[in-house]
């Protein structure tokens, strides 16, 4: 397989993307203009509006080429989070400016250039005129950085309707720290946040011995949850960690002990855990803290994901020979980071994640270079050499 006849196509599709608005849940025309060039490559799409109660209307793409297995899908979103204050971006957010060999805009990172990249990959395949021995299939939602409810989970469940089933899944977050193919996700840890009230006896701070303040209850709990390691990691994983996120006491008045204080926490935990295990362990320190303080307290929990590892092997040395092949690196294999679709998708096939660099996601000036562009098609165009043989 030859070297990218164009890599231009890459970021001129990346330009074209990130110049669509497509802030949660707007299109923004960004799966329009997906859908057009994938038609024209000859890709059978479906879009696939989804709605549900509570939550707004969401627009997602399938677009899939040949029939026949192995069938690799690159799932990916479009839309982007908020810009924030767009007067501190060094350019407009939606300009897809470069300067200085850096392209500038919301989504370039996160990722919009990672689909292009992809896109731009397989075109080029294409292009060369070998047939596909396979197919490939393109998951693109509009409902990442939303509740994600009205995407991938609906999409996937669509498709196993439809009869269709997904051999391998490359999820084209970014992946990276500081360069092109340092690093592979290959699971990602579990989240769980929870709220806790402790609750005292609201009175006079005059008269403490008639009130019972929850605030020295409060930071006992805290304390005793940060005081105690959960685990010391495991192979693939990190160690589980313990955040608060926020404490509040709905008090006003300088002459009152309020009748309870509140504390809202996150724990992104390994695979020696689940949430269950979890909220026990929790429980029993709470108590244990509390005994005989005569406070009550109550926690509310939200598991938004389980951890999980990858059954992945033969396409992890896929990738990671295409990587090493064009950049001389091995990646790291890692969990690391915050959660992604990939949560939903590991329930169908095996998932791997590889993308661009994400150093400035989300953030102002959300930027990446033109040269990772070009150095990420390479390594797509590989990839997909090597997965189909070619
Ligand atoms: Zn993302």
């Amino acid at each position: 397989m030859s070297m990218t006849q164009n890599p231009q196509n890459s970021l001129s599709i990346a330009q074209n993307l990130i110049r669509c608005v497509s802030v949660t849940p707007d299109e923004g025309g960004a799966l329009d203009y997906l859908e057009k060039i994938l038609s024209q490559a000859g890709f059978t799409c479906h879009r696939l509006p989804f709605s549900e109660e509570g939550t707004p209307d969401v627009d997602n793409l399938y677009a899939r080429l040949g029939t026949s297995s192995p069938h690799l899908c690159y799932a990916g979103h479009t839309d982007v989070v908020p810009v924030g204050n767009e007067a501190d971006w060094d350019f407009p957010p939606f300009d897809a400016h470069i300067e200085d060999g850096i392209l500038h805009g919301r989504g370039t990172a996160d990722m919009k250039g990672g689909i292009a990249c992809f896109v731009g990959a397989v075109l080029a395949d294409l292009k060369s005129g070998k047939p596909l021995n396979g197919s490939i299939s393109f998951l693109i939602t509009g409902d990442e950085e939303g509740p994600a409810i009205n995407g991938t989970p609906k999409m996937l469940d669509w498709l196993e309707k439809r009869g269709e089933k997904i051999d391998h899944c490359l999820v084209g977050e970014p992946t990276n720290v500081t360069e092109i193919g340092d690093m592979i996700k290959i699971g990602r840890r579990g989240s769980m946040n929870g709220w806790l009230i402790v609750k005292g006896k609201q009175g006079h701070v005059a008269y403490p011995h008639l009130a019972n303040n929850p605030v020295p209850g409060l930071l006992a709990v805290l304390l005793a949850f940060y005081g105690e390691r959960l685990d010391k990691g495991t192979e693939h994983f990190q160690p589980t960690n313990f955040e608060v996120t926020n404490i509040s006491i709905d008090n006003k008045a300088t002459n009152v002990i309020p009748a309870d204080a509140r504390a809202q926490f996150n724990i992104r935990f390994n695979d020696l855990w689940n949430g269950e295990q979890l909220q026990a362990w929790l429980h029993k320190r709470a108590k244990k803290a509390l005994k005989d303080t005569g406070f009550d307290y109550e926690i509310e929990f939200l598991v938004s994901g389980d951890s999980f590892l990858t059954d992945a092997g033969p396409i992890i040395k896929t990738l990671s020979a295409a990587i090493t092949d064009s950049t001389g690196m091995t990646p790291e294999l890692s969990t690391s980071g915050g959660t992604s679709d990939a949560r939903f998708i590991k329930n169908y096939c095996p998932v791997i994640e590889f993308g661009l660099c994400n150093r400035t996601i989300h953030q102002v000036n959300e930027q990446v270079p033109v040269a990772h562009i070009e150095q990420l098609t390479v390594i797509f165009e590989g990839f997909l050499g090597r997965y189909f043989l070619k």
